[in-house]
């Protein structure tokens, strides 16, 4: 018979052994996921015993964890700016650095009339956090793949702002012509990890995230200039763009934006003082 207080113990020492950071935090969660419950109720009941299917619905999830699988996808959800988001292996995985450009839109067009467009919407992260928070905008999130815009559409519905996204297939590389002159803010957090750098990332990035959502195949920055070269063609008069950037890339980003025309280009760091997102607008 294992108690909760003995399990934690006991995953977390296992988890440690394979090198798992934060390997009791780890441990907790796992276990919550078993138990239907939250952190507290594993604190005000450490003496309870598990059953014998906990025990093994616990040890699988264990196992899972001890193989590099990320956290969050054996519990398959999320919080993102204070919203809950469903992800599983077709998705990046929400990241905190990402709210920061989701405020960034917000604090400057929060009351206004605004049709935004999200490029790579993955779990429709970005795109469900600006819905729920801008009440006047319109937006659109395209992604490649089809099992990522089922899933962001899923978490659009559990949000209560589906009937104010509308998603589409779509690959920016294309002519995508049914994105042209309808929009007044592009935002994207792009696959911005280099070919070199992809290959030494942590496994729990490299094996499990989908490469297309991490890399794009080359120096990391094909989706900035990509994007910078149409966004005439996808604003409908003026515009701004909203960008993530890996760390180092700012000056880069920077470069390619003031080459394609965009003026008042400003920059915002993480939590890190890495420079993490940049906006230009177009006049
Ligand atoms: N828009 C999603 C996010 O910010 C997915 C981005 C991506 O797949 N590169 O998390």
């Amino acid at each position: 018979m294992l108690t909760i207080l003995e399990a934690i113990n006991l995953s977390s020492e296992y988890l440690e052994k394979k090198g798992i950071e934060e390997s009791k935090r780890n441990a907790e969660l796992l276990l919550c996921r078993i138990l239907g419950c939250d952190k507290l109720y594993l604190y005000l009941n450490f003496e309870r015993p598990l059953t014998a299917e906990e025990i093994s619905g616990l040890r699988e999830l264990v196992r899972r964890r001890g193989s590099r699988e990320p956290v969050q996808y054996i519990i398959g959800n999320v919080e993102f700016y204070g919203l809950e988001f469903k992800v599983n292996g077709s998705v990046l995985i929400p990241r905190p650095e990402t709210e920061i450009l989701v405020e960034a839109v917000i604090n400057d067009s929060k009351e206004k009339k605004c049709r935004i467009l999200d490029i790579g919407t993955g779990s429709g992260n970005i795109a469900v956090a600006l819905a729920v928070n801008m009440p006047y905008s319109e937006i659109t999130a395209i992604d490649i793949s089809a099992e990522a815009l089922l899933l962001a559409s899923e978490n659009a519905a559990a949000n209560k702002c589906l009937d104010r996204i509308n998603f589409i297939e779509a690959d920016i590389f294309t002519e995508c012509s049914e994105l042209i002159k309808k929009f007044d803010i592009i935002v994207a957090n792009p696959p911005y990890i280099s070919e070199m750098e992809f290959s030494i990332l942590q496994p729990e990035l490299r094996i499990y995230e989908p490469k297309s959502a991490l890399s794009d195949n080359s120096d990391g920055l094909s989706f900035y200039r990509r994007i910078a070269v149409i966004a005439d063609k996808l604003f409908e008069g003026k515009g701004k763009v909203y960008f993530e950037l890996g760390a180092g890339q700012a000056e880069e980003v920077y470069r390619i934006l003031s080459l394609n025309g965009f003026l008042n280009i400003n920059m915002v760091k993480d939590y890190q003082h890495i420079q993490r997102i940049i906006s230009g607008e177009k006049n």
